[in-house]
């Protein structure tokens, strides 16, 4: 079964026309599935043979809570869905002084096998569809009565590992009879599938780009990233600067400071160089424990001293602050938990 929430505006008029019916039939459809409704049958002023019809090919999903965790420290919410299939992902809404954003999964489940993080441990399970993801963000939104204004794709899964669903989501939740939400206020994260780099320039879509680079060499990267292997730094950085040309948007470097393995003068001083090549801000993330990972977080001293020698090469450097410590609000790690409880498949 189709899923109708998985459709634009214009897809859903060319299926009722072709259903014989009027056009203003298409905008109360979308405007119920935004609604957040969970069956077609919700949609209480569409002739009862028209939703019928609907239903014979095509559903509506709402995704139940299978968790949800507040932080007392600064109201991070943390959500636990579960899909229509029993698989679970997590979606997080994060309150900032310039409004909410929510992180968003793409995937159930990641391949990337990155060795720092907790998504990836059970595998890639399967991808996303648009409507689930765009789920994340309106049930997100319902539920919490916060108006999101930002989204980053940076929760479970690799987007451009299911480039064409990730971005299908992206033209629905930007549409402006839907959610509305612009796209330079989207942030797409890649551990740096660079032969779908292009593809995405090519799109122009005006969303930033970040990076999960995490090392400047291919030593240290290829160590925490087997996504490394096969494309290498060079190549990547390659990748950056042609998308940077191409869309004019500056990417932005993630990069989680690993105690002892990323850390040190040298990683600083490449990094730099990369950062300036590319033209890339960098975001140091101050590394979340997780608990099956043999590496721990750098200490606050020598973030201090990365800092200073990216700052001292002219770089644009900030530190991540770090919400939600307390509702496990890392990526992956509350659905790692409930697996290893046996509550969730
Ligand atoms: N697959 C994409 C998006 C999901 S991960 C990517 O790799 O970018 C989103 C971000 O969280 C990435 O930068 C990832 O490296 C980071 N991350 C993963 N595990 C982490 C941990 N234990 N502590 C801090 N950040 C982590």
């Amino acid at each position: 079964m189709k899923n109708l929430r998985s459709m634009l505006p214009d897809e859903i008029e060319q299926l009722l026309t072709e259903l014989g019916e009027p056009k203003y039939r298409a905008k109360q459809v979308f405007k119920w599935l935004g609604r957040g409704i969970g069956s077609i049958d919700e949609m209480s002023d569409i002739p009862k043979a028209l939703r019928e019809k609907l239903k014979s090919e095509y559903t509506v999903y709402k995704p139940k809570v299978l968790g949800k965790q507040v932080s007392k420290i600064d109201g991070t919410i943390k959500y636990l869905w579960e899909l229509y299939d029993g698989n679970a992902v997590e979606t997080v809404v994060m309150s900032y002084k310039h409004g909410n954003t929510v992180c968003v999964s793409t995937q159930v489940g990641c391949r990337q096998g990155c060795a720092f993080c907790a998504s990836t441990i059970g595998g890639l399970v399967r991808c996303l569809e648009p409507n689930e993801i765009l789920e994340e963000v309106m049930f997100s939104q319902l539920d919490s009565g916060k108006p999101i204004s930002n989204i980053v794709l940076m929760g479970i899964g690799e987007p451009l590992d299911n480039f064409d669903n990730v971005v299908k989501f992206l033209e629905l939740v930007n549409h402006p009879d839907g959610m509305n939400i612009g796209m330079r206020h989207i942030s797409l994260s890649t551990c740096g599938i660079t032969e779908k780099f292009d593809k995405l320039a090519e799109l122009n879509l005006q969303l930033t780009l970040s990076v999960s680079l995490h090392a400047p060499d291919d030593e240290t990267r290829s160590k925490i990233m087997p996504a490394n292997h096969g494309r290498g730094v060079d190549e990547l950085m390659e990748c950056c600067r042609r998308y940077y040309e191409k869309t004019g948007r500056r990417i932005s470097f993630e990069y989680i400071m690993i105690d002892g393995v990323n850390d040190t003068q040298y990683h600083a001083e490449l990094l730099s160089k990369r950062a300036r090549y590319v033209g890339a801000h960098v975001n140091l993330i101050p590394m979340n424990h997780v608990e099956e990972s043999r590496f721990q977080p750098s200490t606050q001293g020598h973030i201090k001293a990365f800092v200073k020698i990216l700052e001292d090469n002219g770089v644009n450097v900030t530190v991540r602050r770090k919400l939600g410590g307390d509702v496990e609000a890392s990526c992956g790690q509350l659905r790692r938990k409930m697996q290893k409880g046996n509550r969730i498949k």
